[in-house]
């Protein structure tokens, strides 16, 4: 599952190639978005911005259309010059867009939504600009009152909940709740206000941190060791806990525990000594 990060960073150079010009061609095998298409055609219309709202990526064109995509587990958003061979099979192909320069195409996209003006307002899935930890908008304030309508819920849980914060996958999850002493199964109705603060603090320092023009296409939190590699390496070599089960802790040494949790297998990581239970109770790992 991409996070907020692969979206926010599929969104630019979407942006980049789609941005302020008309849209030449479009194409589609979803029937909604063709019927859509066959009254008020997407050909002719300015791409006018392309952004992220949490996992959705919206691309708003001009007469108030946009193109809502969510990518779930395989979909993806690929950039071509027009005759370029494409990296995926035909077969793939669920959406195209093409300018004069670029051919944008959306592979396995799994989800797709035309919206109007007043249908993007009406829909209730796709989180407003206020909740999205890499908006401009963000609104801390409130982030921190939908963070503590879950007191009994486990802190890591609620941090995966896309209507309190949007943008926050499983990676970060663990990396979060490490950074700020946190253990993940702490119930969210313990944590002191302030530490709720450097939790939310904390989500959009280090999703922000992966969307600078820098940035890898892997997740980053940790640059103890400055490591270069150039070849794939194991995911948990860029990070403080996730992926890193059985290895000593980054600051204290303890082996790191690893929990799987939950129908989807959903993966957490943490330091025993590091971010003990506020009770002092014991988690098995
Ligand atoms: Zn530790």
């Amino acid at each position: 599952m991409p996070e907020g990060d692969t979206i926010f960073r599929t969104a630019r150079s979407l942006g980049r190639a789609l941005a302020g010009q008309p849209i030449t061609a479009f194409r589609s095998t979803y029937p909604n978005l063709t019927r859509f298409h066959d009254d008020a055609p997407i050909t002719g219309r300015t791409v006018e911005s392309v952004t992220s709202r949490g996992k959705w990526l919206l691309i708003h064109f001009s007469g108030g259309a946009t193109l809502a995509t969510h990518m779930l587990m395989n979909g993806s958003w690929h950039i071509y010059r027009p005759g370029e061979r494409w990296m995926q099979p035909r077969a793939n192909m669920r959406i195209v867009l093409e300018n004069s320069s670029y051919v944008a195409v959306g592979f396995k996209v799994p989800v797709a939504e035309m919206h109007t003006a007043a249908s993007l307002a009406r829909q209730k899935r796709i989180p407003a600009a206020e909740i999205d930890v890499l908006s401009p908008a963000f609104d801390a304030a409130e982030a921190l009152r939908r963070l503590l309508a879950h007191p009994g819920e486990a802190l890591a849980d609620v941090l995966l909940d896309q209507g309190v914060m949007a943008g926050v996958g499983n990676v970060f999850k663990s990396e979060i709740c490490f950074v700020t002493g946190m253990h993940p199964y702490c119930p969210v109705g313990a944590l002191t206000e302030a530490q709720t603060a450097a939790v939310i603090a904390a989500a959009r320092r280090l999703v922000g941190a992966n969307v600078l023009e820098d940035s890898s296409d892997h997740i980053v939190t940790y640059r103890g060791r400055q490591r270069r590699t150039t070849h794939a390496s194991d995911p948990g070599d860029s990070l403080w806990v996730y992926g890193r089960a059985g290895q000593p802790c980054r600051r204290c040494g303890t082996a790191i525990r690893r929990r799987i949790q939950g129908d989807d297998a959903r993966v957490t990581f943490w330091c025993p000594r590091c971010q003990p239970m506020p009770d002092g109770s014991d988690v098995d790992g």
